[in-house]
């Protein structure tokens, strides 16, 4: 089985969709991975996740650009962006068609909903239950087209929670790869880019940790080596609730307004994933010293009273 090298040069990146600001979640996330690759001398990369086509902005993604370079992270390649590299992601999807591994889904939202019968567990998603498999593939139909899915579990080992092993089939079911408006979707780019970019260590937030064994089996399947993978707690309100439009509208930006300078936010991120004892202001560069995996908490943070 793939898995990524000790002796490669570690590789890590931050993968946000240009479709609104950079949260309070989002900085958090993005500091960890840059942290996490900047203390090993690594290469840290920023890609924008643009290939649904609806809901991205090329404006938002260059003021998230500009957010984290507030903050002093920069990638250090040119900034990739998914809508630029469509090419990829149909010859990924010719490969696994010729496997035989995809299969034409014709339900709608509607299918799905009613399909749901029980709630699922924590966050919301509800695995396909694989209404369309056996199906057979007709060139030029637009249809959805989904990844069937090897059966069993996956072992994998989170940096941060430890081992893992879960069963993708009852997380996700088989994911969409194409969506029937012609989009490449996100489990395929996201697998693609990864390889193709060489990225040895994936963080993100916990909210993402139930889909992780799905992307390792479409690894398997286009033979990509396996990322680490290191899922963080979940940015709250202040009374450990889900953050409201309120407070997910705390970017860098509006920060500063309130007067929440750069380097006290800085400091409070940095508190946030263990690498300082109080959250005193800093600067980004600052903080690697203090940055190891082990003493980043597993929980969720709550934002200061303060920021709201
Ligand atoms: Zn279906």
């Amino acid at each position: 089985m793939p898995s990524s090298s000790p002796s490669r040069r570690p590789t890590g990146r931050f993968a946000p969709s240009p479709t609104g600001i950079l949260h309070l979640g989002n900085l958090r996330t993005a500091l960890a991975s840059w942290l996490s690759v900047r203390s090993r001398g690594g290469t840290w990369i920023l890609r924008m996740e643009d290939v649904d086509t609806t809901r991205s902005r090329r404006a938002l993604g260059e003021a998230q650009i500009r957010d984290l370079a507030a903050l002093g992270m920069e990638s250090d390649v040119p900034v990739l962006w998914q809508s630029d590299r469509v090419e990829l992601y149909r010859m990924a999807l010719a490969r696994l068609e010729r496997a035989g591994l995809l299969y034409p889904c014709q339900c709608s939202r509607k299918d799905l909903a009613l399909l749901a019968a029980a709630p699922h567990e924590g966050d919301g998603l509800r695995p396909y239950p694989g209404r369309c498999r056996g199906a057979e593939l007709r060139g030029g139909e637009g249809a959805a087209l989904r990844f069937m899915l090897p059966p069993g579990q996956v072992a994998w080992v989170d940096l941060l929670l430890g081992s893992q092993l879960d069963d993708p089939m009852g997380l996700t079911g088989d994911p969409l790869l194409f969506r029937r408006d012609g989009c490449y979707a996100y489990h395929l780019t996201v697998v693609v880019d990864d390889g193709d970019q060489g990225v040895s260590e994936v963080v993100r937030g916990a909210d993402l940790r139930s889909v992780t064994a799905t992307q390792i089996r479409l690894q398997e399947a286009l033979d990509l080596p396996r990322p680490g993978y290191a899922h963080l707690g979940l940015v709250t309100s202040p009374d450990g609730s889900r953050l409201g439009k309120r407070e997910g509208a705390l970017g860098v930006r509006a920060l500063v307004e309130r007067g929440v300078g750069v380097r006290e936010l800085l400091g409070w991120l940095g508190w946030s994933l263990g690498c300082l004892d109080s959250p005193v202001p800093c600067l980004a560069e600052e903080l690697i010293p203090g940055f190891s995996w082990g003493r980043v908490p597993t929980g969720p943070v709550a934002i200061p009273m303060s920021w709201r």
